[in-house]
């Protein structure tokens, strides 16, 4: 399935905020933002106009869709679906993005961003309910079980992506076993839940049109 492969800093300096896309460095004085908290290319500096028009509405999707490593096409999908369901269109894409199998390893803590989450379902070392689960988009249901596969559990990197996701807390809806590297489902999320600094209604907006 196609992914971004370019510079992930990028994307932040380009939203002029941390996506937290990379991991330990995003906490480190190492992060692009810390040093240049201007968008990329030769007029990055020169942008300082706020976006008119449609620009904040096009800006916040581009946010949202970097920080879940969703592309255009599966992001317009999950719209069409969070529209069609009950309630508030911009509250169900979020949680749909949030239920994303991903996402939850990466909240769990076995991985220190998004992507490397998504390298380790890829990779097999994910399972779910006992079986092992290759797709990154799957969505998780309420009481489902997700385990770092036996083999998987000496990984370096897993190992040091709990040690250092210790202080960054776990939310609510999630139940984390660190000693067994197993975590469940205990409700799906609500909007409280997601502590990103995103403006749906704005996506709503833009899709509307
Ligand atoms: Fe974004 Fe992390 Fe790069 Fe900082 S280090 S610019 S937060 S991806």
């Amino acid at each position: 399935m196609a992914r971004y492969t370019g510079p992930v800093c990028r994307l932040c300096r380009r939203e002029r905020m941390k996506l937290f896309l990379k991991g330990d460095r995003c906490f480190k004085e190492k992060c692009a933002i810390e040093r240049r908290a201007y968008p990329p290319g030769q007029h990055g500096q020169r942008r300082g106009r706020r976006p008119q028009g449609y620009g904040p509405q096009l800006r916040e999707k581009q946010k949202v869709k970097r920080i879940y490593g969703v592309l255009e096409k599966q992001f317009r999908t999950y719209f069409k679906d969070a529209a069609r369901k009950r309630g508030v269109t911009g509250e169900n894409l979020l949680v749909t993005l949030e239920r994303r199998l991903d996402s939850v390893v990466f909240n769990l803590g076995f991985a220190s961003s998004r992507s490397q989450a998504r390298q380790l379902v890829r990779h097999g070392h994910i399972q779910v309910d006992g079986r092992k689960t290759t797709i990154p988009s799957y969505q998780l249901r309420v009481g489902q079980d997700i385990v770092v596969r036996e083999k998987s559990r000496q990984n370096d990197f897993i190992r040091a992506s709990i040690e250092s996701a210790r202080g960054r807390g776990i939310p609510d809806w999630l139940d984390l076993d660190i000693d067994n590297f197993a975590g469940k489902v205990n409700a799906l999320p609500t909007r409280e839940d997601i502590k990103l600094p995103v403006e749906e209604q704005l996506i709503v907006e833009l899709y509307s049109r």
